[in-house]
């Protein structure tokens, strides 16, 4: 590994020296990193981008707002640029890592405290260091009956960083920037801004009312470098009574467009009220499995072993969990419904399956994803489709062939909606090897053009890939982002290259 020390874009190592001991002095000399060592692990990528361009050259980690604005003085007279993470945990995203080489890391997990919840309304407001996993210890031991919804890695992770990148979970409140309130944001310049019915004085209906008067601004804050987000408002489901989670299997590799053209119209109605999630064998196989136990020969893993390993084990190509939410008596009253419709499209359905995310139960276990190859490389690819079958499975057709040139194996975990499905892929490679993450680095760029000349968009990226996707979604988008850039950062600080935003 080179220990080399990294410098700021254009920061002579005078100046940045001098600004860390300003740094220093506003947030104790524990709190700022600059020595190669102790940046090793914000440095550290599971996606296949290229070590060298997203090495930062420091880490400072501020305890309130009034330390951030300290700080952002000094990087602003300094010229440092920051990226700004909550937990720093944005898994085959990018991790803690910045999108371009020598930023310093506004660390904020040190800002970690509820600062409220309303039992009442079902609302709490947050700090950025938070992880779910606090949120929920503090609502149990206070027991306030309000179910959270989370990512899979919801035990380490932040529903600041979460809502922020638009990810989401798998209960009725899946969407989480839709489930979020109000924000606290600090600009480049030291402003204060609180979004929507923030900025009244006295206000009540902060995390109650999210368009406040005038422009709604919350969107600007997302998958974006306008500003350092330091309170988020949060929506949170009332306990259900009850909920029954179903496994919905379908037998044939070519029924994904059926399962698809069935489940819209129950979303469409709300009869299914969840996301629930839509993976194919290879990613359910990754539960019980190590690839290398099913296959050892060249490129990615056919079709025909994938689906001889998932019989054995009872599975069927693909499978469909969603749940019902709500009193025993209605969830009783649509599952036979729900089972009929299934069934007239020729699936099977089993009742009464357990899964922890549609149940509120934090857990780590689709980490059992890095074991399929080891050597910790991932990356999602994460276009988005309609809700429609021939749409689905052209994807998972282009997908399928682009990923079967670089022998990587597809699988998908889609998220389900009425209208949209977010085609969640995760790349799973060896990272210890160089030819195999070169290899990931060029399918994950050839999927973004031969999914954008299909006409598709996607819903999120990762670093190392954010100028590439940005260019997909067009000019004017592109353009007008930047001048948003200009308008709220004209110092041009904050995350350079976040979503191919520079300033
Ligand atoms: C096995 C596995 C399963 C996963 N499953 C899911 C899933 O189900 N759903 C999902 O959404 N993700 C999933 N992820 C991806 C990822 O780990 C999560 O999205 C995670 O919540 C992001 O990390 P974080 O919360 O620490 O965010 P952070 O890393 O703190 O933040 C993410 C990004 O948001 C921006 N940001 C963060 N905080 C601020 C701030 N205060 N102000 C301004 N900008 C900010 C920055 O650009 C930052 O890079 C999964 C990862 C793994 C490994």
């Amino acid at each position: 590994m080179n220990l080399e020390r990294v410098l700021p874009p254009g920061v002579g190592a005078r100046t940045f020296d001098v600004a860390l001991v300003a740094l220093r002095a506003v947030v104790g000399e524990a709190h700022v990193i600059a020595d190669a060592e102790g940046l090793v692990p914000y440095g550290r990528l599971m996606l296949p981008a290229e070590d060298f361009n997203h090495q930062p050259s420091g880490v400072v980690a501020p305890a309130s707002v009034e330390e951030i604005q300290a700080i952002l003085k000094i990087c602003v007279h300094a010229q440092i640029p920051l990226w700004t993470v909550s937990t720093g945990r944005n898994f085959g995203y990018g991790s803690a890592a910045p999108a371009t080489r020598g930023q310093m890391v506004l660390d904020l997990r040190r800002m970690n405290r509820i600062l409220e919840v309303d039992a009442e309304l079902g609302t709490a407001l947050v700090e950025p260091g938070v992880t779910y996993q606090q949120l929920q210890d503090h609502l149990r031991a206070q027991g306030i009956p309000l179910w959270l919804d989370f990512p899979a890695p919801g035990p380490l992770v932040s529903p600041m960083g979460n809502t922020l990148e638009r990810g989401g979970g798998l209960t009725p409140y899946g969407d989480h920037f839709a489930n979020s309130c109000g924000m606290e944001v600090v600009l480049s310049d030291g402003t204060l801004l609180r979004t929507g019915m923030g900025g009244v004085k006295g206000t009540n209906t902060w995390q109650a009312f999210k368009y406040g008067y005038g422009p709604y601004l919350d969107g600007l804050f997302t998958q974006s470098n306008y500003g350092v987000v330091t309170k988020l408002g949060l929506w949170l489901m009332p306990a259900p009574p009850a909920h029954r989670t179903f496994m919905v299997q379908w037998h044939r590799d070519d029924d994904l467009a059926r399962a698809i053209d069935t489940i819209r119209p129950l979303r469409l109605t709300n009869v299914i009220p969840n996301f629930g999630v839509l993976a194919n064998a290879t990613l359910v196989l990754t539960g019980p499995c190590r690839r290398a136990e099913l296959y050892d020969g060249p490129g990615a893993i056919p079709q025909a072993v994938v689906e001889k390993a998932a019989r054995e084990r009872g599975l069927p190509p693909w499978v469909y969990l969603f749940s019902l939410y709500g009193r025993q008596e209605q969830i009783d009253l649509d599952t036979p419904f729900v089972t009929r419709e299934f069934e007239k499209a020729g699936a099977t359905v089993i009742p009464n399956i357990h899964d922890p995310m549609q149940s509120n139960e934090l857990s780590l276990q689709t980490f059992s994803i890095f074991n399929w190859t080891g050597g910790g490389g991932l990356v999602w690819f994460s276009p988005v489709a309609p809700t429609r079958g021939a749409d689905c499975a052209l994807q998972t057709q282009l997908a399928r062939e682009v990923m079967g040139r670089y022998g990587i194996d597809f699988m998908t975990g889609m998220t389900i909606n009425g209208r949209e499905t977010l085609n969640v892929m995760p790349m799973v490679y060896d990272r210890s090897d160089a030819a195999k993450t070169l290899a990931a680095r060029r399918c994950y760029h050839e999927l973004i053009d031969v999914f954008a000349a299909a006409g598709y968009g996607f819903y999120r990226t990762g670093i190392g890939f954010m100028d590439h996707v940005a260019a997909v979604h067009g000019e004017a988008n592109r353009a007008v982002a930047q001048r948003l850039k200009h308008a709220l950062d004209p110092a041009g600080i904050l995350a350079p290259g976040k979503s191919g935003i520079h300033p």
